[in-house]
Protein backbone atom coordinates (compact mmCIF):
# COMPACT_ATOMS: atom_id res chain seq x y z
CA UNK A 1 0.00 0.00 0.00
CA UNK A 2 1.49 2.87 -1.25
CA UNK A 3 2.15 6.10 1.90
CA UNK A 4 -0.48 8.53 0.48
CA UNK A 5 -4.09 7.32 -0.27
CA UNK A 6 -4.85 9.11 -3.36
CA UNK A 7 -8.88 9.26 -3.85
CA UNK A 8 -10.15 11.29 -7.43
CA UNK A 9 -12.98 12.86 -5.79
CA UNK A 10 -14.52 14.70 -8.68
CA UNK A 11 -12.98 15.83 -12.11
CA UNK A 12 -10.05 17.68 -11.07
CA UNK A 13 -10.44 17.38 -7.20
CA UNK A 14 -8.39 14.79 -5.60
CA UNK A 15 -7.44 13.68 -2.58
CA UNK A 16 -4.79 12.35 -0.50
CA UNK A 17 -4.56 10.84 2.80
CA UNK A 18 -1.74 9.15 4.81
CA UNK A 19 -3.62 5.87 6.40
CA UNK A 20 -0.81 4.76 8.21
CA UNK A 21 -0.80 8.24 10.21
CA UNK A 22 -2.82 8.39 13.75
CA UNK A 23 -6.38 9.02 12.84
CA UNK A 24 -6.15 12.23 15.10
CA UNK A 25 -3.39 13.69 12.68
CA UNK A 26 -4.53 12.35 9.54
CA UNK A 27 -5.68 15.02 7.29
CA UNK A 28 -7.02 15.50 4.06
CA UNK A 29 -5.16 16.80 1.54
CA UNK A 30 -6.66 18.24 -2.00
CA UNK A 31 -5.12 18.85 -5.49
CA UNK A 32 -7.57 21.44 -7.27
CA UNK A 33 -6.51 21.08 -10.85
CA UNK A 34 -7.42 24.69 -12.71
CA UNK A 35 -6.83 25.45 -16.30
CA UNK A 36 -4.21 28.07 -15.58
CA UNK A 37 -3.25 26.92 -11.97
CA UNK A 38 -3.26 24.64 -9.79
CA UNK A 39 -3.99 24.49 -5.93
CA UNK A 40 -2.59 22.29 -3.15
CA UNK A 41 -4.61 22.78 -0.18
CA UNK A 42 -2.71 21.15 3.25
CA UNK A 43 0.47 19.11 2.99
CA UNK A 44 0.24 16.12 6.13
CA UNK A 45 2.43 15.39 8.43
CA UNK A 46 5.78 15.48 6.09
CA UNK A 47 7.40 12.46 7.19
CA UNK A 48 6.96 11.00 3.64
CA UNK A 49 6.87 14.07 0.63
CA UNK A 50 3.70 14.92 -0.70
CA UNK A 51 5.64 15.35 -3.83
CA UNK A 52 5.93 11.63 -4.32
CA UNK A 53 1.61 11.97 -5.10
CA UNK A 54 1.42 15.22 -6.87
CA UNK A 55 0.05 15.07 -10.06
CA UNK A 56 2.57 16.34 -13.42
CA UNK A 57 0.00 18.67 -14.93
CA UNK A 58 2.70 21.18 -16.03
CA UNK A 59 0.77 24.25 -14.62
CA UNK A 60 1.95 26.20 -11.55
CA UNK A 61 0.92 25.29 -8.34
CA UNK A 62 0.12 27.81 -4.95
CA UNK A 63 0.05 26.00 -2.03
CA UNK A 64 -2.01 26.78 0.27
CA UNK A 65 -1.77 25.50 4.10
CA UNK A 66 -5.41 26.08 5.64
CA UNK A 67 -4.30 26.04 9.44
CA UNK A 68 -0.45 26.23 10.46
CA UNK A 69 -0.94 22.78 12.80
CA UNK A 70 1.35 19.92 11.96
CA UNK A 71 -0.75 17.70 10.22
CA UNK A 72 -1.84 20.16 7.27
CA UNK A 73 2.29 21.34 6.99
CA UNK A 74 4.59 18.66 6.77
CA UNK A 75 5.31 19.14 2.96
CA UNK A 76 4.20 22.72 2.64
CA UNK A 77 8.31 24.14 2.49
CA UNK A 78 8.33 21.83 -0.59
CA UNK A 79 6.18 24.47 -2.89
CA UNK A 80 7.32 27.29 -4.23
CA UNK A 81 4.17 29.81 -4.11
CA UNK A 82 3.26 29.57 -0.28
CA UNK A 83 -0.19 31.09 0.82
CA UNK A 84 -1.61 30.84 4.43
CA UNK A 85 -3.66 33.75 6.56
CA UNK A 86 -1.05 36.07 7.82
CA UNK A 87 -2.13 35.80 11.46
CA UNK A 88 -0.42 32.28 11.07
CA UNK A 89 2.71 33.74 9.27
CA UNK A 90 5.02 33.50 12.09
CA UNK A 91 4.56 30.05 12.80
CA UNK A 92 5.23 28.95 9.15
CA UNK A 93 8.29 31.09 9.06
CA UNK A 94 9.37 29.34 11.85
CA UNK A 95 7.05 26.13 12.60
CA UNK A 96 7.02 27.19 16.32
CA UNK A 97 5.60 24.60 18.30
CA UNK A 98 3.14 26.68 19.89
CA UNK A 99 1.78 27.35 16.32
CA UNK A 100 1.93 24.01 14.90
CA UNK A 101 1.91 21.78 18.12
CA UNK A 102 4.06 18.99 16.60
CA UNK A 103 4.73 18.07 19.74
CA UNK A 104 1.64 16.36 20.20
CA UNK A 105 2.06 14.56 17.25
CA UNK A 106 5.33 13.21 18.28
CA UNK A 107 4.50 12.48 21.54
CA UNK A 108 1.12 10.62 20.87
CA UNK A 109 0.90 6.82 21.30
CA UNK A 110 1.10 5.30 17.92
CA UNK A 111 1.55 8.38 16.04
CA UNK A 112 2.89 6.40 12.81
CA UNK A 113 0.97 2.66 12.24
CA UNK A 114 4.20 1.61 10.44
CA UNK A 115 7.53 3.68 9.62
CA UNK A 116 8.02 5.91 6.81
CA UNK A 117 11.21 4.27 5.76
CA UNK A 118 13.31 1.20 7.42
CA UNK A 119 16.05 3.55 8.97
CA UNK A 120 13.33 6.79 10.18
CA UNK A 121 13.05 7.01 14.01
CA UNK A 122 10.40 9.75 15.61
CA UNK A 123 13.38 11.59 17.34
CA UNK A 124 14.49 12.82 13.90
CA UNK A 125 11.02 14.40 12.77
CA UNK A 126 11.51 18.09 12.35
CA UNK A 127 9.09 20.60 10.76
CA UNK A 128 10.79 22.42 7.98
CA UNK A 129 10.30 26.82 7.85
CA UNK A 130 8.16 27.71 5.14
CA UNK A 131 7.50 31.41 5.44
CA UNK A 132 4.35 32.50 3.15
CA UNK A 133 5.21 34.02 0.28
CA UNK A 134 1.66 35.35 -0.15
CA UNK A 135 -0.85 36.26 2.62
CA UNK A 136 -4.50 35.53 1.85
CA UNK A 137 -7.12 37.23 3.83
CA UNK A 138 -10.99 37.20 3.69
CA UNK A 139 -12.59 37.75 0.37
CA UNK A 140 -8.93 37.04 -1.51
CA UNK A 141 -9.95 35.18 -5.13
CA UNK A 142 -7.81 32.66 -6.08
CA UNK A 143 -8.26 32.65 -9.66
CA UNK A 144 -7.16 29.36 -11.53
CA UNK A 145 -8.69 30.47 -15.11
CA UNK A 146 -11.61 28.63 -15.02
CA UNK A 147 -12.82 28.45 -11.54
CA UNK A 148 -12.24 31.22 -8.94
CA UNK A 149 -12.63 30.47 -5.04
CA UNK A 150 -13.46 33.29 -2.42
CA UNK A 151 -11.07 33.08 0.60
CA UNK A 152 -12.73 32.72 3.99
CA UNK A 153 -11.07 33.23 7.28
CA UNK A 154 -13.22 31.36 9.68
CA UNK A 155 -11.04 31.12 12.83
CA UNK A 156 -11.81 29.19 16.17
CA UNK A 157 -9.71 26.04 15.90
CA UNK A 158 -6.81 28.33 14.59
CA UNK A 159 -6.15 31.88 14.70
CA UNK A 160 -5.45 31.54 10.53
CA UNK A 161 -7.68 29.02 9.87
CA UNK A 162 -8.64 29.85 5.82
CA UNK A 163 -11.27 27.76 3.63
CA UNK A 164 -11.33 28.21 -0.15
CA UNK A 165 -15.25 28.48 -1.81
CA UNK A 166 -16.42 28.38 -5.27
CA UNK A 167 -19.16 30.67 -5.37
CA UNK A 168 -20.00 29.79 -8.49
CA UNK A 169 -20.37 25.78 -8.09
CA UNK A 170 -20.35 25.99 -4.26
CA UNK A 171 -17.43 24.03 -3.93
CA UNK A 172 -16.52 24.50 -0.64
CA UNK A 173 -13.18 23.33 0.98
CA UNK A 174 -13.56 23.84 4.35
CA UNK A 175 -10.30 22.83 5.97
CA UNK A 176 -10.29 22.43 9.77
CA UNK A 177 -13.11 25.21 10.28
CA UNK A 178 -15.71 22.26 9.99
CA UNK A 179 -15.74 18.89 9.23
CA UNK A 180 -18.19 15.52 10.34
CA UNK A 181 -16.31 13.91 13.14
CA UNK A 182 -15.51 15.83 16.80
CA UNK A 183 -14.15 19.27 16.05
CA UNK A 184 -11.59 20.29 17.92
CA UNK A 185 -11.51 24.00 20.07
CA UNK A 186 -9.61 22.94 23.25
CA UNK A 187 -6.27 22.76 22.03
CA UNK A 188 -3.71 25.99 22.02
CA UNK A 189 -4.35 28.46 20.01
CA UNK A 190 -7.87 27.64 19.90
CA UNK A 191 -10.59 30.47 20.56
CA UNK A 192 -14.48 29.26 21.79
CA UNK A 193 -15.99 32.43 21.20
CA UNK A 194 -14.18 32.81 17.66
CA UNK A 195 -15.36 29.37 16.73
CA UNK A 196 -19.07 30.12 18.03
CA UNK A 197 -18.80 32.94 15.56
CA UNK A 198 -17.44 30.94 12.75
CA UNK A 199 -19.95 28.34 13.26
CA UNK A 200 -22.90 30.89 13.24
CA UNK A 201 -21.83 32.03 9.92
CA UNK A 202 -21.63 28.25 8.73
CA UNK A 203 -24.69 27.64 9.70
CA UNK A 204 -25.95 30.05 7.75
CA UNK A 205 -23.53 29.33 4.34
CA UNK A 206 -25.37 28.00 1.10
CA UNK A 207 -22.67 25.51 -0.49
CA UNK A 208 -22.47 22.79 -2.45
CA UNK A 209 -20.26 19.76 -1.75
CA UNK A 210 -17.82 20.12 1.45
CA UNK A 211 -14.41 18.84 1.23
CA UNK A 212 -13.30 19.25 4.77
CA UNK A 213 -10.08 18.83 6.26
CA UNK A 214 -10.83 15.50 8.35
CA UNK A 215 -13.42 13.04 7.74
CA UNK A 216 -15.91 12.11 4.63
CA UNK A 217 -17.11 14.46 2.44
CA UNK A 218 -20.30 16.19 3.30
CA UNK A 219 -23.38 18.59 1.38
CA UNK A 220 -23.98 21.43 2.59
CA UNK A 221 -27.49 20.60 4.76
CA UNK A 222 -24.82 18.24 6.48
CA UNK A 223 -22.46 21.02 7.49
CA UNK A 224 -24.93 23.52 8.36
CA UNK A 225 -25.88 20.94 10.84
CA UNK A 226 -22.87 20.16 12.29
CA UNK A 227 -22.70 23.85 12.96
CA UNK A 228 -25.46 24.10 14.63
CA UNK A 229 -24.85 20.76 17.06
CA UNK A 230 -21.56 22.76 17.60
CA UNK A 231 -23.67 26.08 18.58
CA UNK A 232 -26.08 23.99 20.34
CA UNK A 233 -23.54 22.25 22.21
CA UNK A 234 -21.91 25.48 23.79
CA UNK A 235 -25.44 26.98 24.98
ZN1 LIG B 1 -6.26 19.16 11.05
Amino acid sequence: MPWFETTVLAPGITRFTEPRVHEFFRANLYRIEGRDLDIQLDFGVGVRSLTEVSPVTGRPVLAVASPAHVDHVGSFHEYGRRAGHRIEAHTFAGMDDAGTLASAFVTIESALAELPAPDWTMSRYRLRPAPLTECLDEGDIVDLGNRKFTVLHLPGHSPGSIALLDEHNGDFFSADAIYDEGLVDDIPGADVTAYLDTMRRLAGLDVGTVYAGHGAVMNGSQMRQVARKYISSKQ
